[in-house]
């Protein structure tokens, strides 16, 4: 079978766990210290904690602001469920913004008619590895005191206008998991701009422990001491997983540039075919792709996906509208309340990419591709 993502593992990133399992530190020790120092560089220098996976790092932004019974979360249904459901764990609100049909991207004229008085968070999800559009989401969240969250588990190593993914929203999540742009194994990471949400993230990924005499509100009790003023959870990264990850971050670079050969390829050759939709790159955004959202059109795409699993051709379909999900319908979530979302699900297959796909790969892709359409 032909995956539609998978890791690359060198010699090098094998030496650097190798290296960490013969030391004293298997966790909390300083290779977590240099994989986030190292994010941190990647996200222009903000503060960067590292969690146990997306959903953890979603999980831990939505901590870290406070989110709560009462607050509304304004975000896209054209996601994995995890950007949504990591909030609604804290029992807040989810409202479905509607995405721009052709990106996949959250639509931020739907979001500026989404939020209101209780929206605490706008979290936008850079689809297949474009950042949304922050420049205009800003002063949707500014007009309502929201904060605006990247849930950007697809997009690390790329850039809008020249600024990082990492540093384009208030708080960033992102996602090491074997088929994104680099992996850890399992696991993620917080970016926050604002350095008292970075403490509570740091602290909630930690079970709330405080360790700042200065903050103890127990006096006294002795050197040993620290303390939890606030709920929090295990959901640190081990030395094991951060040494994968820092080696990973080294080869993001040649990443990126094998991913966008391949989307090059395939754009190229796609572009030629009737019924199908090449995904549009927004101007100014320089991505690292991590899907190729290919669109079917005229309901073919069933045909196609079943025609190219048969020929071993590991396609995906990402993603179903996250309000369709059980857990959301039984809440009164119905079909129809984000047409583009749905119609793009309805047309969208996701192909083979990731860097150790070949040329011929590719072209066979297109040749199944093309053959299913015939
Ligand atoms: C993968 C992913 C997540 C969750 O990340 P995990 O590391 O698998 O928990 C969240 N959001 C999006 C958009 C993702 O693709």
């Amino acid at each position: 079978m032909l995956s539609y993502g998978r890791q690359s593992i060198s010699a090098e990133d094998v030496a650097a766990v190798a290296a960490v399992l013969a030391g004293d530190w298997l966790t909390t020790g300083p290779a977590v210290d240099q994989f986030e120092a190292a994010l941190s560089q990647l996200a222009g220098g903000l503060p960067v904690v590292t969690t146990t996976s997306g959903t953890a790092a979603l999980h831990v932004a939505y901590a870290a602001i406070g989110l709560g019974p009462g607050d509304e979360v304004v975000t896209t249904p054209m996601t994995f469920v995890a950007t949504a459901s990591a909030a609604s764990l804290f029992g807040a609100k989810i409202v479905f913004a509607d995405i721009e049909p052709d990106s996949g991207l959250i639509d931020p004229a739907a979001v500026a008619a989404s939020v209101t008085g209780r929206t605490k968070a706008i979290t936008a999800v850079d689809y297949a590895g474009q950042p949304a559009d922050y420049e205009a989401l800003r002063p949707v969240a500014q007009s309502v005191g929201a904060v605006l969250l990247a849930d950007a588990a697809h997009a690390i190593g790329g850039s809008d206008r020249g600024r990082p993914v990492g540093g384009l929203a208030d708080v960033t999540a992102f996602s090491f998991f074997p088929t994104k742009n680099i992996t850890s194994g399992e696991g993620g990471a917080v970016v926050c701009r604002d350095p008292a949400l970075a403490r509570r993230a740091r602290e909630f990924h930690n079970i709330g422990l405080v360790r700042d005499p200065e903050r103890f509100r127990l006096a006294d009790q002795g050197p040993w001491h620290q303390e939890v003023q606030a709920f929090g959870l295990n959901y640190r990264l081990s030395d094991i997983a951060c040494a994968l990850g820092l080696s990973q971050l080294n080869r993001l670079a040649a990443f990126k540039r094998r991913r966008g050969q391949i989307v090059a390829r395939y754009n190229a050759a796609l572009g030629e075919l009737p019924s199908v939709a090449t995904p549009p790159l927004r101007p100014g955004v320089d991505p690292v792709w991590h899907l190729y959202p290919l669109r079917v059109l005229e309901g073919r795409r069933r045909q196609v996906y079943e025609r190219l699993r048969a020929d071993g051709i590991g396609v995906q379909v990402n993603y179903l509208p996250v309000y369709w999900h059980p857990v959301y319908a039984d809440q009164g979530y119905r079909r129809g309340l984000c047409p583009q979302a749905e119609a793009f699900y309805a047309q969208e297959l996701s192909l083979p990419l990731h860097p150790g796909l070949s040329d011929d790969q590719v072209d066979q892709v297109v040749e199944a591709v093309a053959e299913a359409l015939r």
